[in-house]
């Protein structure tokens, strides 16, 4: 189900809890929405769509991934980023690294590792600020 996109900065300041397999339903709406607003939007984390758990969703070069509890173990190679959010006017600078090593749950809560370079690493830190309740 496509889900109406949160805006409201006091619901997006707050720390999402740890996801869980009864979070599944919602992590298919958070896919689904994010497909949905794909012309403008390359990733999504929960408590944008009013789900304050741990789960995030981005195009990954044309494919979408899913990541539950997904956490930075290594980083490197900072720069400034501009940014835009699907919650937020406007563009902003971000601090983001080139590479970056993520641990996560997959759709079995199997944990599993992978570095991402370039944009969607981009992406992805973008969305783990988002579930701590960092915005841009
Ligand atoms: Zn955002």
């Amino acid at each position: 189900m496509v889900r109406k996109i949160i805006r409201d900065v006091v619901f997006l300041s707050q720390p999402s809890a740890p996801a869980t397999p009864e979070d599944l339903g919602a992590a298919d709406d958070l896919l689904q929405t994010l497909i949905a607003h794909r012309a403008g939007c390359v990733g999504m984390a929960a408590n944008m769509i009013g789900v304050a758990r741990r789960i995030i969703a981005l195009d990954n070069g044309g494919e979408y991934l899913v990541l539950f509890n997904p956490e930075i173990l290594k980083r490197s190679g900072p720069y400034e980023a501009e940014e835009g959010c699907l919650s937020l006017d406007g563009i902003r600078m971000a601090k983001r690294w080139r590479s970056v090593k993520i641990k996560y749950q997959n759709r079995d809560f199997q944990t599993r590792f992978k570095t991402f370079t370039g944009f969607p690493a981009q992406i992805i830190q973008h969305e783990l600020d988002h579930c701590v309740g960092i915005l841009i």
